[in-house]
């Protein structure tokens, strides 16, 4: 079979949720993907924020094969050593004090949601507690994760979601204490909004919010499923603030490739939040995601990722800034470290689409906004090329 024809296969039996790039992606090394039919492509988008580590790593692959040779999976009734180092290690690098690792972020998102209310219950003695999420948010796709997204358009359909959800402006703290009441547990956020637009967490605003929660023993949960594992410049968004949530949740990057995500908090919540029988996963945390999520954390700590990801992003804000001069149609560029944005006053699909026939993969945040989201390890050369292409992307 020849591309066309797998693609043809692929819409004739698979659910038709996506609207596809018009590729079959076959391999990968470093930070270049290659379709069946051979192309080469130059990849920022790192499949959503997941391939930090680029592709064919070989250190990583090989401690994956290792686990695949030795136990793929036990279940959570039992313990197991890859996750217990991967636990340490996340711990180690997060300054939270209790993991629980699921499939993905949407279930990390739906376990933090859990613990906030299970802690509410605890302290008040009955349920009831409300949370507030932020317009424009993504949370994920599950029916509790998309409660606390505030995308009309994603949730319409599916009403009535969770009760007790209410929405207040990222970035505007007078309308999050508008929200506030006494039934209140958690505030939910992403450090830096992704799907929303690339919108960072204005320092004034998330020191605020902190402040409020920290006074009315509201659990302030953030989302770093995106913007986490190194991507801002510190292995989470919230280090560059001099904050610290209660409960966060990880995902995407946090085994560079393996379906794994994790919720994480403090002792204090943790103490007064989920117990035994309160939640569970069949597959989370099993010993072969725990070695990828091991490994990825060792990798990172040692290359000095985040020292890396501080040099590398200020060639792509550099490159950027310097396509939005030369550029009408760029109107805006706001982001932090290989998290970065470009708002555009033409489609952004149609730009990414361009991209993606001269060899430079590429995606978009809604409609307006081009999202940079490279592998960590992409250097200041691969910033020059893809700004090479994009230039005459936009040109045209
Ligand atoms: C991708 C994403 C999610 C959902 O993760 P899935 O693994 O797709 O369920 C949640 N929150 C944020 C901020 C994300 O970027």
């Amino acid at each position: 079979m020849n591309s066309i024809e797998y693609m043809q296969k692929a819409e004739n039996d698979l659910l038709h949720t996506y609207n596809r790039y018009g590729v079959v992606l076959e391999s990968g090394k470093g930070v270049y993907l290659f379709d069946a039919d051979g192309k080469k492509y130059l990849d920022f988008a790192s499949g959503i924020g997941v391939c930090a580590l680029g592709y064919g790593n070989e250190e990583y692959n090989a401690a994956l094969k290792e686990q695949v040779d030795k136990l793929l999976h036990t279940s959570n009734l039992y313990y197991n050593l890859p996750v217990i180092k991967a636990a340490e290690l996340l711990k180690k690098a997060s300054g939270m004090d209790r993991v629980f690792f699921t499939n993905s972020g949407a279930e990390a998102v739906e376990g933090a949601m859990k613990a906030a209310k299970k802690y509410a219950y605890t302290r008040d003695g009955h349920a009831g507690h409300e949370i507030i999420a932020m317009k424009n948010s993504f949370h994920g796709r599950s029916l509790g994760a998309l409660s606390v997204t505030g995308n009309a358009h994603y949730q319409e359909p599916f009403a009535p979601l969770l009760p007790g959800v209410c929405f207040a402006e990222f970035n505007n703290a007078e309308s999050v204490k508008a929200q506030i009441s006494e039934k209140t547990c958690a505030i939910i956020m992403e450090t830096i909004q992704g799907e929303g637009g690339v919108y960072p967490a204005e320092k004034g605003f998330l020191e605020e919010v902190a402040e409020i929660c920290r006074k009315k023993d509201i659990l302030l949960i953030l989302d770093e499923i995106q913007c986490g594992m190194g991507r801002s410049g510190e292995m989470f968004a919230w280090q560059n603030y001099g904050i610290k949530p209660d409960i966060m949740t990880s995902a995407k990057a946090l085994g560079c490739g393996v379906p794994v995500g994790a919720f994480l908090m403090t002792e204090r919540v943790a103490e007064k939040s989920l117990a035994p029988g309160d939640h569970g996963t069949t597959y989370g945390g099993n010993p072969f995601v725990g070695a990828a999520v091991s490994k990825t954390l060792e990798m990172m700590e040692r290359d000095e990722m985040t020292k890396h990801v501080r040099r590398v992003s200020e060639d792509l804000w550099n490159c950027l800034e310097g396509l939005k001069e030369a550029h009408a149609c760029i109107a805006g560029h706001r982001g932090m470290g290989l998290m970065q944005g470009l708002e555009v006053t033409v489609p952004a699909g149609e730009i990414s689409k361009k991209a993606l026939e001269r060899g430079l993969i590429l995606i978009t945040a809604g409609t307006n906004v081009l999202r940079f989201l490279p592998p960590l390890v992409i250097e200041r050369w691969h910033v020059e090329e893809m700004a090479k292409i994009l230039d005459g992307v936009l040109a045209e």
